[in-house]
């Protein structure tokens, strides 16, 4: 329905939405909401951890991407993977918006429950589970559950025989950034006797599920996983199962949705009847451009060389690095783009005290670092940025919302804690969300 979109407050045209991501509005709106939050930050008399990275969350781009995703996915019902954000501001608009929910553990079912949907909103994607916590699901009558191989159905009957479970099958992942196949999902050889073996443990299977691999880059991969999926559904039925829901799991990215919800569209159109419940676990592509992240230069070291260049760079020092906010470079391939968000020598209230010369327009060289003593803690190896950045200047990066803040530690005793600022570019979401 094109008129979903005519609400927004940003007109991003229909069918366009990568649009929005340049458009001025909401850049302006976090900037202002991130210059704020600093200005309030007195450099050199403030509290240990006042200075401390802090994230501003623009809750209308998740409303933004909800309505994209109705517009090019009407069919599919999202069950938003937690384990990519668990903010509960951001669960609370899942929940708002009449999404569902992909647990991980006990801990997420508990997020997601606490959001107040009901128990069926939620589905147990894990399948490999922890066994109390299967007891745990039935206690709260978390019904929907994955599997993908013969132990867990064993355990699935001892602990929770009602469940309803998902047949997850393998895909081709191998295009994917974070690839989960070499982990999970039953091949298609296995498939049949793992029906078999529900069958003959009285088990109710009810669906498929599958995961293309986070990041996936060939929409092929949909339309290979369907297809399969499709096979299991008539191997379902052969063994006396009435299947009724696929899983397409997650794996959507921002700038290449349009294309990959058309091809998964017809997939599911030209394959599955219109009485087949699809649903979906979308993560990243919810909540990664929703989340800006703003750091403070806690150091900076000159390394001008003649002997190398005539052109000079510094190493600077951020506090967060890779073991916080910037695990997303580790665990999820990431390359985070520093831009400066204040700068006391722009505004011409310092002057270093630098070896290093800057020509207008010229850019100046940095490597950005975190704040432990490990040498792997780098966030930039080498960027260009317009302008000479000191000790106590802010830097910010976009699109911090999936796989940040989520997997990070406290390694060498720095927060993993930090203040997330919720603002909304739309008021859509601020009416959902009473802000
Ligand atoms: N569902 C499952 C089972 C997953 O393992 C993941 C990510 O690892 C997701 C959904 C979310 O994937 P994405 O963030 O790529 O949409």
């Amino acid at each position: 329905d094109p008129t979903l979109l005519t609400h927004l407050d940003i007109d991003h045209g229909v069918n366009d939405a990568l649009t929005v991501r340049g458009h001025p509005y909401p850049k302006d709106l976090i900037l202002d909401e991130l210059k704020r939050r600093v200005a309030q930050v007195d450099m050199s008399g403030c509290e240990p951890g006042e200075e401390d990275a802090f994230y501003v969350a623009d809750m209308g781009e998740i409303y933004r991407q909800h309505m994209r995703w109705k517009l090019n996915l009407s069919r599919v019902k999202p069950f938003y993977a937690v384990k990519c954000n668990p903010d509960p501001e951001v669960l609370r608009l899942m929940a708002e918006l009449g999404n569902g929910f992909d647990c991980a553990s006990k801990t997420e079912i508990d997020l997601a429950l606490k959001t107040g949907v009901d128990p069926s909103r939620i589905i147990y994607a894990q399948p490999c589970k922890t066994r109390s916590y299967i007891r745990y699901a039935a206690q709260k009558g978390v019904k929907q559950m994955t599997f993908d191989n013969a132990d867990e159905l064993y355990k699935i009957k001892a602990d929770f025989p009602g469940a309803e479970l998902y047949l997850r099958i393998l895909t081709d992942d191998s295009t994917s950034l974070c690839r989960l196949s070499m982990k999970f999902g039953a091949s298609l050889d296995t498939a049949r006797p793992l029906l078999d073996l529900a069958k003959q443990l009285e088990l109710k299977v009810v669906g498929v599920s599958f995961h293309v691999g986070s990041g996936a880059e060939d929409p092929a991969a949909f339309l290979k996983a369907a297809q399969d999926a499709r096979w299991v559904f008539e191997q379902a039925s052969e063994v006396g199962y009435e299947l009724h829901t696929l899983d397409v799991g997650g794996g959507f990215c921002d700038d290449t949705f349009e294309k990959f919800a058309s091809i998964l569209s017809k997939a599911v159109d030209d394959l599955f009847p219109a009485n087949i419940r699809i649903i979906a676990e979308p993560g990243r592509y919810y909540v990664a451009g929703a989340f800006t992240l703003a750091a403070n230069v806690i150091a900076r070291r000159d390394v001008y060389d003649p002997q190398v260049s005539s052109q000079s760079s510094y190493m600077i020092y951020l506090n967060d690095g890779v073991y916080g906010n910037f695990s997303n470079i580790i665990f999820d391939h990431q390359h985070p783009v520093a831009q400066i968000l204040t700068s006391a020598n722009g505004t011409g209230a310092s002057t270093p005290n630098s070896s290093v010369s800057s020509s207008p327009g010229a850019g100046i060289e940095y490597s950005i670092w975190g704040p432990t003593c490990d040498g792997i803690d780098v966030i930039s190896e080498r960027i260009v940025l317009p302008g000479l950045v000191d000790v106590g200047d802010w830097l910010y990066f976009e699109n911090m919302g999936a796989y940040t803040r989520c997997s990070a530690t406290r390694f060498n005793g720095f927060p993993d804690n930090h203040d997330v600022i919720y603002i909304s570019s739309e008021n859509g979401a601020s009416a959902l969300l009473d802000y």
